[in-house]
């Protein structure tokens, strides 16, 4: 074997790709030959280079954070904000209905229309204070995140 024959094994060396039996072909060769030496000190200083392109730094990583941050933050937001308008729309909706058909029907008894108006209420209340509750969240998860 010529020097140009063990560039693919210093390669590998480097890559740490070698079984026994090539390496330690490659080492006895390296005893004898100063070319395949600096070869193989090319070969990792090449490739400590490429590892370090490779290797993603911290900011990297904060700003991958950062936009998967604002973006469930912003489907959270968006299913809340359905989920209210669905809730209000289906309450007032249905709330509507029952005082038309049951409350103020001829034959309803007295404590049932007191009852639905109270459950009513109730309803309405328990809403608002969600959809406050949600904005007061809101206002809170936006400084979160701020590093100080
Ligand atoms: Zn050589």
């Amino acid at each position: 074997m010529v020097c140009s024959d063990y560039e693919v094994l210093i390669t590998g060396f480097v890559d740490g790709e070698l079984d026994g039996e090539q390496s330690q072909r490659l080492m006895s060769h390296l005893k004898d030959c100063a070319t395949c030496r600096k070869e193989l000190e090319r070969v990792k200083i090449i490739k400590k280079a490429l590892d370090m392109v490779a290797i993603r730094t911290p900011e990297d990583e904060f700003w991958d954070g950062y936009w998967a941050g604002i973006y469930n933050r912003l489907e959270r937001n968006t299913g809340w904000i359905f989920l209210i308008l669905g809730a209000v729309v289906l309450c007032s909706g249905g709330s509507l209905l029952f005082l038309r058909n049951v409350l103020f029907a001829d034959d309803t008894p007295v404590w049932v229309a007191v009852g639905g108006v109270f459950a009513i209420i109730g309803i309405i209340m328990l809403l608002v204070s969600l959809i406050r509750e949600r904005v007061r969240i809101n206002r809170h998860e936006r400084y979160k995140d701020v590093r100080r």
